[in-house]
């Protein structure tokens, strides 16, 4: 585990021995105050514990603290964070009570400023967050490295005896630039306490490389994404390859899963998972889980999917109202199993589970709960029957502790 600083963010701490946190980002245009809010609000209650919005011009500086108000007025207190590019210096400057409202500023060297313009610019924004007491995340992005450092270093490179390959020299441009601006940030007056660092790439090697660099040189909390991770399928398994080789060798204080959402689909994608990142790698735990099996040859029927979805549809469902009034209950492992081959084995593993007959087995589907088989389920209510016993066993394990 490395150590780091804990920065707080709003009320969240981010670093040190803290759970790792979940964040996300709207992709509304923030001067849309109501689509911005409600797609906060829906982020929020998918479980993130920040959200970043864009503030890219003066419709939107000026929409953040009503954002922040109405978000509040319906008892949503999560810390917005505030994405600055180009001219962050300039709205932060001229809507103070855009860089009041906001728990945390986010800058990216890169594009901070150009040429002699980029320290002061990047200079005024760190002074208005220390006037205001916020913390910011410096965050590097492939697609916008300072380009002016990198071929700074690739000269310098080409110029070696034994010239590094071309990867590894973009990996120090990264690093260099990130920590160089956090340095910089320090000398004018920000406590490390207050930084937050990044640098992002989209490549997942590239990022297990930069970050475990980064984790060995700096004590910063790490803020940890693959950026522009794609759509669907392999966006997601990029994302949690990357984020779980760091993740489990202890780096990382809070991630962000950069998907691209499929036409129509919800953007709170990103933050399930986020969480089932962290709840597969053990690091935290959100929700009951459900264990099943792939299905095979043996699976008699579609009931056995019809009977994984409902349950695992349940259990989110009710979770929203379960997790205020049963402590504990998140930590609950379900099993739906297709046939007796490994269905008793992992229902005995899990605290209820289902073990649904296969083909050529009796038409029964014993139920276990504790490790002991407790009922047999027959006939066409068997879903229903199931469910029922496992709201009865969440009641009866976790509603005692609560009275
Ligand atoms: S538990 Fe049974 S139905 Fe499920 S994959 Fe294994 S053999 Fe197939």
């Amino acid at each position: 585990m490395y150590k780091t600083n804990v920065v707080k963010v709003g009320d969240v701490l981010i670093g040190g021995e803290n759970p790792v946190v979940v964040q996300s980002m709207t992709d509304t245009y923030t001067a849309d105050i109501e689509k911005t809010v409600q797609q906060i609000l829906a982020l929020h209650r998918a479980g993130s514990e920040l959200v970043r919005i864009t503030v890219n011009d003066e419709d939107a500086a000026s929409a953040v603290p009503e954002i922040k108000q109405r978000l509040e007025q319906v008892g949503c207190f999560v810390p917005l964070v505030g994405d600055f590019h180009y001219n962050g210096h300039t709205l932060l400057t001229k809507y103070p009570e855009c860089a009041t409202a906001l728990a945390k500023y986010r800058i990216n060297p890169g594009n901070v400023g150009f040429g002699k313009k980029k320290d002061t610019q990047f200079a005024q924004i760190i002074e208005i967050a220390i006037k205001n007491n916020k913390p910011v995340r410096i965050g590097v992005n492939w697609g916008s490295l300072d380009q002016a450092l990198l071929a700074k270093l690739i000269d310098e490179n080409v110029a070696k005896e034994n010239p590094l390959p071309l990867r590894e020299v973009m990996h120090k441009a990264l690093i260099t630039s990130t920590l160089e601006s956090a340095k910089y940030a320090e000398d004018l007056g920000l406590a490390k306490d207050k930084i937050i660092i990044s640098c992002k790439v989209s490549e997942v090697q590239d990022l297990v490389a930069v970050y475990q660099q980064l984790a060995k040189q700096c004590d910063y909390a790490l803020h940890l994404g693959l950026t522009e991770a794609g759509m669907g399928t392999k966006g997601i398994v990029a994302s949690a390859v990357s984020l779980g080789i760091l993740l489990q060798q202890g780096i990382g204080n809070t991630i962000r899963v950069s998907l691209t959402p499929a036409p129509n689909a919800p953007r709170t994608e990103e933050v399930r998972v986020c969480r089932e990142i962290l709840q597969n790698l053990g690091l935290r735990t959100f929700t009951p889980s459900v264990t099943s099996c792939p299905g095979c040859g043996r699976t008699t029927s579609s009931f056995f999917r019809v009977l994984t979805s409902e349950v695992k549809d349940h259990l989110d469902t009710k979770m929203h109202e379960w997790k205020d009034v049963y402590k504990g209950v998140e930590k609950l492992k379900v099993a739906v199993m297709g046939c007796v081959v490994n269905g008793p084995g992992e229902s005995k593993n899990a605290d209820i589970g289902i073990s649904l007959p296969g083909s050529g087995e009796s038409p029964v589907a014993p139920v276990f709960i504790d490790g002991k088989k407790v009922y047999t389920l027959r006939g066409d209510n068997i879903s229903k029957e199931f469910i029922e016993i496992v709201e009865n066993y969440v009641k009866n394990k976790y509603g005692v502790q609560c009275q």
